[in-house]
């Protein structure tokens, strides 16, 4: 039975393929090809995996395996080129060779010829899969789960394809991602370093972020603050040296002491886009008269710290021209300074930590102040770079209806300057509500931030879980109608004990993934899967309704998705003995341990 079902999907992915590709070339048919891969020996690892990747998933398509040669192999015609180099060039001579660091994509057919090219960092190996999921259908849900579908043949007629990225550091921080880099590859995730041939990461393949709270790494009060109090944070009339003190930012030494701690970071360091000079994690700054002075012609301590970063920003410039330094409106910088901008080389953090996930930033009191600090930041810097906040960090699990607002969010930060973004979601576990589906998505958006979210929900939802697609997706509309409701509004620290989360939604839920399961009640592989879409109800079930929830073996159940997933961490926080969420597995487990 399954094997029937199998073939009827292939000859319906085959059908499906074919017409929409007017006919002419033939890449493959029958599982044989003409075709071969042509790279530049010379060219790089990133490169060189790109011809590798596009060889195997041609492969799993349609059972040929395309020989890989060098520049002066194949026949000309019958020639997938990967890389810009010189065969390209002779066939496109009015292209222009990409820049390293150039994340556009390009696939183009010249005569029976096809050509797929990009910046070498990453371009080149995302032209590779784009064409494969334009094309072929290809897709890479989870670092699990990816979908070829077997296809008898492929034919293509004319082909001219480019596409660029919205944002320029994109960081879709989830930890299925982050800690497969050659699945983060797939998604076009580029703050984490791509994989290679041999699975190790490529040096310099990612635009990254260094550092966070870096006051101590540029004037280590270690070194300094038993010679120099005056370097830290006067407070109340005392240079403090206790704690994370911030620094005295209008002392020149101190200055000095952070150019020059900051050029041999950048020197030591090479491999990142963005080095942070940023304030520690607290509101002590340094109360002296001369910060005071320089504060108050700059609107305030966040005018302060644009005045100090400027000059850094500037003693680095000379020597790394393509280089950024990060700083923060964050806290007590979080404010619009006056008088000053930013210099061109400087980029602004901003957090949406504050934000409310259910709804848009224009359409919420409670988002008015962030877009109001998002605008005017934007009116006066060339860069600015979002953390953005896309679970429930208090319980990972819980339900978060943000699915809606992802893309109106993303465009606002698009429209005001972000060349780069972190979309913070479940990097500690993978239990978060729908935690692939998320990553996901918010990488779709984050490459293209005018996709369809429905589109891609759909086609998700369908390629991850089977003929239960249709149910998960009634399943988001509905949490999306119950929890969006009229006077309701959810940061990202929601408890289960929250009103939102009533017995009524927690009673449809149930009625709907029931459904779900039972329609893959006989494919073990998409049954599980809606298991593990289901634990944040079953969770809820448990706390909120556990009488009713012991009758149905609930507790069982949520048993049973912690081990196959292997379920750590369920919160961000580390406290087993908090009332109101449950840190891990272990803490949740314990609760039941005697019944
Ligand atoms: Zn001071
Ligand atoms: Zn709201």
């Amino acid at each position: 039975m399954k094997k029937i079902s199998l073939i009827i999907a292939m000859i319906a992915a085959s059908a499906a393929i074919v017409s929409c590709s007017s006919a002419g070339n033939v890449l493959f048919s029958n599982g044989s090809s003409e075709y071969s891969i042509v790279v530049d020996p010379a060219a790089g690892e990133s490169v060189q995996y790109a011809a590798c990747e596009l060889q195997h998933w041609i492969s799993e398509v349609s059972g040929a395996t395309l020989p890989i040669v060098g520049l002066d192999g194949g026949q000309s015609g019958r020639r997938l080129v990967v890389g810009y180099n010189d065969v390209l060039a002779g066939l496109l001579p009015d292209a222009q060779k990409p820049g390293d660091s150039d994340d556009t994509l390009n696939w183009r057919s010249v005569g029976g010829d096809i050509l797929l090219w990009g910046g070498a960092k990453r371009g080149s190996l995302y032209a590779v899969y784009s064409f494969l999921e334009e094309e072929l259908g290809v897709r890479w849900y989870s670092s699990a789960v990816s979908v070829a579908p077997k296809t008898g043949k492929y034919s293509f007629g004319q082909l001219d394809h480019s596409d660029s990225p919205s944002i320029r550091v994109r960081d879709d921080l989830y930890l299925d991602v982050i800690s497969h880099p050659d699945f983060s590859g797939k998604l076009r995730n580029n703050h984490v370093p791509l994989a290679g041939r041999d699975g190790k990461v490529i040096p310099f393949s990612s635009e990254r972020f260094w550092g966070v709270h870096t006051f101590d790494r540029m004037v280590p009060k270690s070194v300094y603050f038993s010679k120099h109090p005056e370097y830290y944070s006067l407070r109340s009339g005392k240079r403090e040296k206790n704690g994370d003190t911030q620094l005295c930012l209008s002392n020149p030494d101190v200055l000095r002491i952070t150019i020059e701690s900051m050029r041999r970071i950048m020197r030591e360091n090479p491999d990142y886009l963005i080095y942070s000079l940023t304030q520690n994690d607290n509101f002590d700054y340094c109360e002296c008269s001369e910060c005071q002075a320089i504060a108050d012609q700059y609107g305030g301590q966040s005018g302060l710290m644009i005045w100090f970063v400027n000059q850094v920003a500037d003693a680095i410039r000379d020597e790394f021209p393509d280089k950024y330094i990060g700083t923060f409106a964050y806290q007590y910088t979080r404010g619009v300074p006056r008088n000053i901008q930013p210099r061109e080389n400087v980029v602004v953090r901003l957090c949406s930590i504050e934000c409310c996930l259910m709804h848009n930033y224009d359409e919420c009191e409670r988002n008015k102040a962030f877009l109001n600090d998002l605008q005017g930041w934007s009116a006066i810097s060339p860069h600015l770079f979002i953390w953005d906040y896309t679970t429930a960090f208090s319980q990972y699990p819980l339900p978060v209806p943000n699915f809606k607002t992802a893309k109106p969010h993303i465009q606002d930060y698009v429209v005001n300057k972000a060349i780069g973004m972190m979309e913070e979601g479940d990097y500690q576990s993978r239990c978060g509500e729908f935690n692939e589906l998320k990553a996901y998505l918010l990488a779709k958006l984050m490459w293209n931030c005018d996709a369809d979210p429905e589109a891609i929900i759909k086609d998700f939802t369908d390629g991850y879980y089977g003929p239960a697609g249709k149910y998960i997706r009634e399943y988001i509309e509905y949490a999306d109608m119950t929890l969006r409701r009229d006077g309701m509004h959810m940061n990202c620290y929601p408890y289960i004990a929250d009103e939102v989360y009533s017995e009524e939604f927690i009673r449809g839920a149930r009625e709907i993934f029931r459904k779900a399961k039972e329609a893959v009640a006989d494919k073990p592989d998409y049954f599980s899967r809606v298991e593990s879409a289901e634990f944040p109800i079953l969770l809820l079930f448990n706390e909120k309704m556990h009488e009713e929830a012991m009758q149905c073996g609930t507790l069982e159940q949520i048993k049973h998705v912690i081990e196959k997933d292997g379920i750590t961490r369920m919160a961000e926080h580390n406290n087993f003995h908090d009332e109101r969420s449950f840190c891990s597995a272990e803490a949740y487990l314990h609760k039941y341990e005697d019944e």
